[in-house]
């Protein structure tokens, strides 16, 4: 098996991501520009501005992510088909919240429940406009089967843990209490680990998973 790219003492950051299928199985997309980010390989950033090198501090350049994973939550009204931790890594942006990189590659995924009847009218209007962006169909959850199969799918493509999760967390609540803790320790785990994850230590892969755990019993499995 291919392995995920070796990353080098990564930043971890939440973030979302939608799907779509270039005829080489689901592929993460960013929701805000038509940049997908690929399989087994890092994504690097390129300035739509021509920023160089890019991210550029006075900038919106470079791939996004977040420290709290309620920011990330708020995404949730674009129709985020996935939530997680990605590494980023090279030339890496602070901002007070979060960060730009110049590479990423994801962490840890959680694919997202559909989301709701009211919302979904108006996400599908997104979504053709993305798709439209992007030359290739955005595609759900259900058009894989189910969240279990789109998990398995991306899990083989990424070589990275992803879960279904029953819920998103609430982005009014995420980034306080006992939510807030376990994404965090989440988000620690899933940058301190990584090396030992990718050399496949059974305890790297275990202390990862027990965090998800807490995090998923946390948003309500
Ligand atoms: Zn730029």
């Amino acid at each position: 098996m291919t392995l995920a790219p070796d990353l080098a003492a990564p930043i971890a950051g939440w973030r979302v991501w939608n799907v779509t299928d270039r005829g080489r199985g689901p592929e993460l997309v960013s929701p805000v520009r038509p940049v997908a980010w690929p399989h087994r390989v890092p994504t690097t950033a390129v300035c739509a501005g021509g920023c160089r090198p890019c991210p550029a501090p006075e900038c919106r350049c470079g791939l996004y992510a977040t420290a709290g994973v309620g920011l990330a939550a708020l995404s949730h009204h674009t129709g985020a088909t996935v939530l997680g931790c990605a590494a980023l890594w090279g030339r890496v942006v602070e901002h007070t919240d979060g960060w730009r990189g110049e590479h990423g590659y994801p962490l840890v995924l959680f694919v997202l429940p559909v989301v709701p009847g009211a919302v979904e009218l108006r996400i599908r209007r997104l979504r053709r406009r993305r798709s439209a962006a992007l030359g290739a169909d955005e595609l759900g959850p259900r058009d894989f089967g189910s969240t279990e199969t789109l998990s398995r799918e991306l899990a083989r493509l990424y070589a990275v843990p992803v879960h279904p999760a029953a819920a998103m967390p609430d982005a009014r609540f995420a980034d306080r209490g006992r939510l807030a803790g376990r994404a965090d320790a989440l988000r620690a785990e899933a940058a301190a680990g990584v090396a030992g994850r990718r050399s496949g230590d059974p305890l790297a892969v275990d202390r990862l998973a027990r965090r998800v755990q807490d995090l998923l019993d946390a948003i309500g499995r």
